[in-house]
């Protein structure tokens, strides 16, 4: 049975997170820092994650992401990856605007649509700094400084670790979760893509949640249903709505993962 770790599915309305956080974590760890420890944590996380061998499949996510980044300013660069595990049901952003998307997530998408709104709320929780804040909060400021000088090996390998068995790097809070979502479905719409692949992704994570062991992890998480109503009044709003969908390229792409 697949695990269903839903990092993109938490959220409900679309309150903005109080942004003195977002300050701080800029003063705490500014993005150079941030790129640091990414870069190390990278190293790792590529040795113990299998990445997708294909090319095609690679590119074809960096392009869809790479157009959703043109939408949003980001600290940090952004680039995109495909971890070949069909068991995780998940994406995931490190420290410094590395992205990794799983093939179990791939494999439930029937558009480039779907996934460019999975990447738009990745994105987002980079753009809006959770994953400085998070690692502030969760790592501690001494910790971190270490991570970025080269002192925590040790750490990073656990991270990566973690990362590989569970596929979650960072919990964040719902409002994180509820932040990610309304920066991110704009992204999805302003790159040109239907902004329904979101409300389409959810419903499918939705009943595979439904069929799996998953219900400890909705209990404890704003429910899915919250969040395809909160995008779809959010989509209501978008005018002209994005279109692209590009189903027939991507059933191709997804026979090669
Ligand atoms: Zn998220």
């Amino acid at each position: 049975m697949r695990k269903l770790i839903i990092a993109v599915v938490c959220c409900a309305a679309c309150a903005t997170v109080e942004s003195g956080e977002r300050a701080a974590a800029n003063v705490l760890l500014p993005p150079a820092d941030e790129v640091a420890i990414g870069k190390k944590m990278k190293n790792e996380i590529n040795q113990k994650l299998k990445l997708h061998a294909s090319a095609d499949v690679q590119n074809h996510i960096e392009k869809i992401g790479q157009a959703m980044a043109r939408q949003v300013k980001s600290p940090v660069p952004l680039h995109f990856h495909v971890v070949d595990d069909d068991k995780q049901v998940n994406a995931f952003a490190i420290p410094g605007g590395d992205i990794y998307v799983f093939s179990g997530m791939l494999k439930l998408a029937d558009d480039d649509a779907e996934i460019a709104c999975v990447l738009g709320h990745e994105i987002s929780h980079v753009t809006r700094r959770h994953i400085a804040q998070k690692l502030v909060q969760q790592v501690g400021l001494q910790t971190l400084l270490g991570l970025a000088l080269g002192d925590q090996p040790g750490f990073l390998a656990a991270l990566a670790t973690q990362v590989a068995g569970t596929g979650v790097l960072l919990k964040f809070s719902r409002d994180h979760e509820r932040e990610a979502d309304e920066f991110g479905l704009p992204l999805c719409n302003s790159a040109g893509y239907d902004p329904n692949g979101y409300v389409r992704m959810f419903k499918k994570i939705k009943k595979l949640g439904e069929a799996s062991a998953a219900g400890s992890f909705l209990q404890s998480h704003p429910l899915p249903t919250e969040r395809i109503e909160a995008a779809q009044a959010r989509i209501k709003t978008f005018d002209p709505k994005g279109t692209v969908t590009n189903e027939k390229q991507y059933a191709a792409f997804r026979a090669q993962l």
